[in-house]
């Protein structure tokens, strides 16, 4: 099977082709850092967010970097984000699949508005399993031994107060890892999730409507572990350790970084 060795570099990446969707904001953009610092021959950002994204990859370098407009709702995009990937780089070592959103308005199951659900899952479920989908098959038809890490969440194994469709969708996030882990693993492919406890990112800043400090004041009070506050490079490291050969023989795991999750008093939960 061909696969690119970094046995002789203490870069954990060295020589790999990664595509990270959500890459331009957040937990994504703090990943794409990471890959690069790491050796990552091409570090592929994926999103919607152009001039973000252009900015994040001229910012590494575009010999390292690259920008992608890409909707992870439409197969099409997907597939050609896929395609030219491998064309342009040779192949793809590592999918880490992303991009998500939050509802702007948090429901019950009372109030539950399909249509907001609907939009939600096209992004969090859709664009999740197309990604691993497309990155998959270019895995086996370049008999490439990949990782794919698809970002879920504390709310993947936690039911919620309200955000309904979000706890939803994150919870089948588990579910299409579970399978896919199963499926692929004849091919030597690896396939796992992080879910992060709540940080302050744009998402959660702009659903709070709320500075960082504020909001990792609000997330506290769902972890039990003292002394440290859930930052993006947290969820890197532990992505990268997913996506890199660290984890040979890891394969099917939700990997919570989450400070031992307890449920909050407010109504939220991530
Ligand atoms: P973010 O908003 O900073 O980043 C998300 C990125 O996804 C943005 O750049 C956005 O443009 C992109 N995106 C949205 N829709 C897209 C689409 N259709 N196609 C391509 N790109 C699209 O948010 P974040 O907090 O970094 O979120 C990243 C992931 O982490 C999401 O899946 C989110 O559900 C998950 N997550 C976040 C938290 C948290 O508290 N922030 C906790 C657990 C899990």
């Amino acid at each position: 099977m061909a696969e690119v060795s970094s046995a002789k570099s203490s870069l954990r990446l060295a020589g790999k082709v990664a595509i990270i969707t959500g890459g331009a904001s957040g937990i994504g953009k703090e990943t794409v850092h990471l890959f690069a610092e790491q050796g990552a021959r091409m570090v592929v950002i994926a999103d919607i967010q152009d001039e973000l994204g252009k900015q994040v990859a001229e910012f590494i370098g575009t010999d390292r970097c690259a920008y992608i407009h890409c909707d992870v709702v439409d197969e099409v995009q997907v597939k050609n984000l896929i395609q030219s990937t491998v064309d342009t780089y040779g192949q793809v070592d590592i999918m880490f699949s992303n991009a998500g959103i939050a509802s702007p308005s948090d429901q019950t199951v009372l109030e539950f508005d399909i249509s907001q659900a609907d939009h939600l899952f096209s992004v969090n479920v859709r664009g999740m399993a197309l990604c691993v989908k497309h990155a998959a098959r270019a895995m086996v038809e370049g008999q490439v031994r990949g990782s794919i890490v698809c970002t879920a969440s504390v709310a993947g194994s936690h039911g919620s107060l309200k955000m309904t469709d979000y706890v939803m969708s994150k919870h089948a996030i588990l579910g299409l890892m579970r399978s896919a882990s199963k499926q692929l693993a004849t091919h030597g492919i690896r396939v796992n999730c992080v879910s992060p406890n709540g940080l302050a990112t744009p998402l959660t800043c702009k659903l709070l409507d709320a500075g960082p400090e504020t909001v990792n004041l609000i997330f506290s009070e769902y972890k039990r572990l003292e002394g440290v506050i859930l930052n993006t490079k947290h969820v890197a490291d532990a992505v990268l350790f997913l996506a890199s050969n660290d984890s040979d023989f890891v394969t099917g795991l939700d990997l919570h970084v989450d400070g031992y999750y307890v449920s909050g008093k407010s109504e939220l939960v991530f």
